[in-house]
């Protein structure tokens, strides 16, 4: 086989020349060119250095590890799952005021919101009767607020 009828080739990562030889199963096999000869037609470890060994950035042909699109749900799920047990657990035993004689169902962002406007000193009535979009409101004017007060410092 004269070397035109080869397929030659460059590694897309290293920049290697290399040559495509057939192995014993017919599959072709990327070989460093300088360990070719001209006659050379078939794969020959002994003779020949397969490029997959030599190559000195393999990493750019290896495939990001992706996880099955229906096993991330379920592991959301899960996580989601045990933060909620673990969340219910932690409010069945908070004894504050707000939380308690809360005229709303503490749910998990709810809890999150109550938190930050107890911190600001909310008034009690307010936290206990008014809902998320209006807590979110008097947060963002209020975290507004305290960053600036912070800055002046
Ligand atoms: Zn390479």
């Amino acid at each position: 086989m004269s070397d035109n009828r080869r397929i030659q080739s460059e590694c897309k990562a290293c920049r290697t020349k290399i040559i495509y030889l057939l192995t014993e199963k017919n599959k072709l096999m990327p070989v460093d060119a300088d360990t070719v000869d001209k006659d050379d037609q078939h794969f020959n470890y002994k003779k020949h250095k397969s490029h997959f060994v030599t190559c000195t950035r393999p990493e750019v042909f290896r495939k990001p590890r992706t996880i099955d699109p229906k096993e991330k749900e379920r592991i959301d799920e899960e996580n989601f799952r045990r933060d909620l047990k673990i969340f219910k657990e932690k409010l069945s035993k908070d004894t504050r005021p707000f939380i308690k004689f809360n005229k709303i169902e503490v749910t998990m962002p709810r809890f999150n919101l109550l938190e930050r406007c107890a911190k600001l000193n909310m008034p009690f009535d307010d936290l206990i009767s008014k809902d998320n979009g209006e807590l979110r409101e008097w947060l963002s004017m209020h975290e507004a607020l305290e960053s600036e007060q912070l800055s002046l410092l």
